[in-house]
């Protein structure tokens, strides 16, 4: 768990130059990363990122076995494994679209996407998540802007098929302030349903209507994500200026109505650790959530190349220590457990050492 944390923190330079080559660079959300197997469990671990170039921790190539030493300052201090490039990455749809382009496989066994890689949010760097990088794998042609339900439903079903894929995020930019993703989640939704029974999260902005609750499970949606990201209104307010529009209130008032659709345990938030948010105010929401039912995933702030926050440090693994040792507890005492989750990033777990402390 020390290991996770500490790599989760400064990063892991890598010693083959070819090992880079299966990673995620840019996107939406957590990114610059790649999946890395520590003790059983496979994390995500930033190796793109400028602070990860500096990082003491450094992995050697892998031997015959697939394993990799971790070396600090040339002491070996642990040993992992790099998941195998997944067989949908070699195929296409019958457009010509290769299947890594519409969804890429995130942790060891989620499949992910984002369904729209545009955003009104992003539209001005004024408006924009700081953290942010929806518009950069588009721009490098890692991926196309808009996904269709046939697309996903195709790509979903080989996942399954060829690798084993147990569950399935769709996150969105937000396209519009009414709806704000709700409609094309429940589109995209309905389409990798009507192809393979796979669980799915949602992820989008809490929107205008609950009754989009309602229509996104019908469609095919079993959890959902409405992330705060950050949970004080000034950090809310410079960090993320646009998203900010919609008050951490609304938010409140959605979780709880998300939460009667959903069920309990089966809604969650992102929050973002190491962007000004005090421990008190992370832990304080986290307690608001989990009384409603929210299960709160406490993720370190990674940066992103590129981004406004590029050189924004990531928190040490003490602060994400005394910040997710009493949440686990907290978590514990209300019963709500990330492998409860039908689906989505709580479940998977691999953007934060959240669930290794849940095991402790
Ligand atoms: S926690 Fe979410 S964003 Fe992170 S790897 Fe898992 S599915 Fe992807």
């Amino acid at each position: 768990m020390e290991l996770i944390s500490e790599l989760q923190s400064l990063g892991l330079r890598l010693d083959d130059p070819t090992a880079g080559a299966q990673s995620r660079r840019g996107g939406a959300g957590p990114s610059d990363h790649k999946a890395v197997t520590v003790d059983g469990h496979t994390v995500m671990i930033p190796v793109h990122t400028a602070g990860s170039w500096s990082s003491p921790y450094v992995a050697t190539q892998p031997g015959a076995d697939g394993a990799s030493r971790i070396l600090r300052d040339g002491v070996e201090v642990g040993v992992v494994s790099f998941p195998r490039q997944p067989r949908f990455y070699k195929m296409q749809t019958f457009d010509g679209i290769p299947y890594g382009k519409i969804a890429t496989l995130h942790g060891a066994d989620v499949l992910a996407t984002t369904i729209l890689q545009s955003c009104i949010r992003y539209e001005s760097r004024r408006k924009s998540c700081q953290f942010c990088a929806i518009g950069q794998s588009l721009a490098a042609g890692r991926t196309i802007l808009r996904k269709t339900p046939e697309q996903l439903g195709e790509v979903a079903r080989a996942a399954v098929l060829l690798d084993g894929v147990k569950h399935m995020v769709m996150t969105t930019g937000t396209p519009n302030a009414t709806d704000r993703g709700a409609q094309i989640l429940c589109e995209s939704a309905f389409g990798v349903k009507s192809a393979v029974n796979l669980p799915i999260q949602g992820q989008c902005e809490p929107p205008d209507d609950d009754a989009w609750f309602r229509r996104m499970h019908d469609a095919g949606i079993d959890t959902l994500g409405m992330h705060l990201e950050a949970v004080t209104p000034e950090v809310r307010k410079r960090i993320m200026p646009g998203k900010a529009s919609v008050p951490v209130e609304r938010y409140m008032d959605a979780f709880a109505a998300a939460v009667e659709v959903f069920g309990r345990g089966q809604v969650s938030t992102y929050i973002l650790a190491g962007l000004g948010d005090s421990d008190d105010a992370i832990l304080g929401m986290s307690e608001r959530l989990i009384a409603l039912g929210v299960y709160p995933f406490v993720v370190p702030f990674v940066p992103i190349s590129g981004t406004p926050l590029e050189d924004h440090p990531s928190p040490d693994a003490a602060a994400m220590r005394r910040l997710l040792s009493p949440l686990a507890g907290m978590l514990e005492a209300a019963g709500m457990r990330s492998g409860d989750a039908k689906a989505g990033c709580g479940k998977c777990g691999a953007c934060s050492s959240l669930s290794s402390f849940e095991r402790k």
